[in-house]
């Protein structure tokens, strides 16, 4: 199976979120669960282009575990999260993860965007 290559899995609760996120930085995110070995099983991925901790926040209840990372800025994010959907096509992510509305960011895994 693929690495995330986030930091984690921690609880997906408010008191999980506070703890491990000490940061609003832009970041990135994937929900999952620990299946019967322990792993980390990815359900969906996303990002925050300005606070991950927010973003986290906004899911709770929806997942019990999550991974995160934190990135200098939003392009860096959006790159991350594309990768993460192509490396494990979450069945959370209906749809290829959209760039920030204003930016011109193409996905460097595939050429859906060139299109939009
Ligand atoms: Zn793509």
């Amino acid at each position: 199976m693929a690495q995330t290559g986030l930091l984690g899995p921690y609880r997906l609760t408010f008191d999980g979120v506070q703890s491990a996120v000490t940061t609003t930085m832009p970041g990135v995110f994937a929900l999952g669960h620990l299946d019967g070995l322990g792993r980390f099983c990815v359900s969906r991925v996303g990002r925050s282009d300005s606070d991950i901790r927010g973003a986290l926040c906004d899911f709770i209840g929806s997942e019990n575990y999550f991974k995160f990372d934190v990135l200098s800025n939003g392009k860096a994010a959006f790159e991350k999260e594309c990768s993460l959907f192509h490396d494990f096509t979450p069945r959370g992510n209906r749809i290829h993860p959209s760039r920030p509305s204003g930016t011109d960011w193409t996905c460097p895994h595939c050429r859906i965007l060139n299109q939009w």
